[in-house]
């Protein structure tokens, strides 16, 4: 009986930790798509021992563009950066892991490609400004807004995986 309730109870940990875990939203812009480089991203985040948890590949509207970066609605690149989101397939996805969202950054690198190190996505891959390949959340409360604004609930998917114990001990 006693290791019953000490099951269980580790049981209800673990969906705990599973739940607390942070998670951030990530989407590989048209210009990532088109050039390929679709396997290469995930490989990153997955190598490093983020978990997936949602993805879809969409076309997004202007006006969903418009939303998705209504932060930088008074910037002059404003139109021009959602004409250019709306323009052809965006890899959406969910990730999770301690410390996704700011690590998530670092392995995208600064926003200009000129200025990001060797090492990161933006640094390797990408050239100009206006075709950075990646977004990432900037934060816990954007990556709230932001998962919620492109994934329904129902998409997001919570599992374990064998690695976690590897990957966290
Ligand atoms: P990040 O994507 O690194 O979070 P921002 O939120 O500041 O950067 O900007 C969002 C996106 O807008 C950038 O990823 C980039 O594609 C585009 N952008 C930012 N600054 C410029 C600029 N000066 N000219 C053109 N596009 C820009």
């Amino acid at each position: 009986f006693l290791l019953y309730i000490f099951v269980v109870y580790m049981l209800q940990e673990q969906e705990v930790h599973a739940a607390e875990m942070e998670r951030t939203f990530i989407a590989i812009k048209p210009d990532g798509v088109q050039r390929g480089l679709i396997a290469e991203i995930i490989s990153r985040f997955e190598r490093k021992g983020f978990k997936l948890v949602a993805i879809k590949i969409v076309v997004p509207s202007k006006g969903f563009a418009q939303k998705h970066y209504h932060d930088l609605k008074e910037r002059p690149f404003f139109n021009g950066l959602c004409d250019f989101l709306s323009s052809g397939p965006v890899v959406a996805m969910v990730w999770e892991g301690e410390g996704v969202i700011k690590y998530g950054r670092k392995l995208i690198g600064a926003t200009d490609p000129q200025k990001s190190e060797p090492g990161t996505i933006r640094g390797d891959l990408a050239i100009v400004v206006g075709r950075n390949i990646i977004h990432g959340s900037d934060g816990p409360e954007t990556a709230k807004d932001e998962i919620k604004l492109w994934f329904k609930p129902e998409e997001l998917v919570s599992y374990s995986s064998n690695a976690e114990k590897w990957i966290y001990g």
